[in-house]
């Protein structure tokens, strides 16, 4: 397996999620408290699905909400692509799998992530559809033996779930699918305020108003993340006065003029 086979507790919080609330919520009652009380969930077969499912358009927050359930529960995360794993021959595929999943029980608590899990299984019948077969079975396999996995946390992200093998969505394997949307005019105002919050933006600057600013109507977060970071660009540009010398107007702040500015140069 690659680097990105390997563990750590990621550094994001929950303050750097902006707005999906219920899908936070979600999240705290089926992981990050199942992991921090594990006695409040045993003996009353309150368990839990093997793998649960975000899907939806990209950029909206998949990757980054499951980093903050890893670090809010104090839980180890394993990052891994799809795409990697098929990129074996016959065989490798099916013992990086089996790794991977052993690897997650040695650090448990941990989040095994599967970033892009459509690949697992929109190949089959197609070339190299072979190891596609033997990964989505031993997956299956590794799915289905929940109880021996004690202290590993399935997530899965897919823009594509149409795309999905069914035998990968069925109850007890991505029994949960959860739906990760666009945010509204209100959630980017929300999703500005957490990005901004390691960013040094002017104290007159209405974060929720630009979020709810037409001109950003159908922003991802990401596309909300590169608006703060072409922001902040502009302020650096303007650091610099006609003659190339930087100017001694300290402190640079990022201010209205910079979000209009850039505002104007992604639409
Ligand atoms: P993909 O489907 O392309 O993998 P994704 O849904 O996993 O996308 P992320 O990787 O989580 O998207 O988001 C990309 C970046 O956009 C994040 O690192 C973050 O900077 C920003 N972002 C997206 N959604 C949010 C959010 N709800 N709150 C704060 N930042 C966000």
């Amino acid at each position: 397996l690659t680097r990105e086979g390997f563990s750590a507790i990621p550094s994001v919080k929950w303050e750097d999620v902006g707005g999906l609330q219920s899908i936070r919520d979600m999240f705290e009652w089926e992981i990050i408290r199942r992991i921090k009380n594990p006695k409040c969930y045993e003996g009353l077969g309150a368990d839990l699905e093997a793998g649960i499912l975000l899907y939806g358009p990209p950029g909206c927050g998949k990757t980054l909400i499951a980093k903050a359930v890893a670090s809010e529960a104090g839980a180890n995360f394993i990052h891994i692509k799809g795409p990697e794993l098929l990129n074996k021959y016959v065989g490798e595929s099916e013992l990086a799998v089996r790794t991977l999943f052993s690897r997650a029980r040695t650090c448990s608590p941990c989040i095994l992530f599967f970033d892009e899990v459509d690949a697992l299984t929109t190949r089959r019948g197609q070339e190299g559809g072979g190891v596609a077969e033997q990964l989505l079975g031993q997956l299956l396999i590794e799915l289905d033996g929940a109880d021996q996995r004690k202290g590993v946390y399935v997530i899965g992200a897919t823009n594509r779930p149409d795309v999905m093998d069914h035998a990968l969505l069925r109850p007890g394997r991505f029994g949960i699918p959860q739906y990760v949307p666009l945010p509204n005019s209100y959630e980017r105002g929300l999703i500005l305020t957490a990005l901004g919050r390691k960013k040094r933006i002017d104290a007159n600057v209405d974060l929720m108003a630009i979020g709810s600013d037409s001109a950003c109507k159908n922003f991802s977060g990401a596309d909300l993340s590169a608006l703060m970071n072409v922001a902040a660009m502009e302020v650096v540009k303007d650091n610099w006065n006609s003659r190339n010398e930087i100017s001694d107007a300290t402190p640079w702040t990022i201010k209205e003029i910079h979000f209009k500015r850039a505002l104007e140069k992604m639409s």
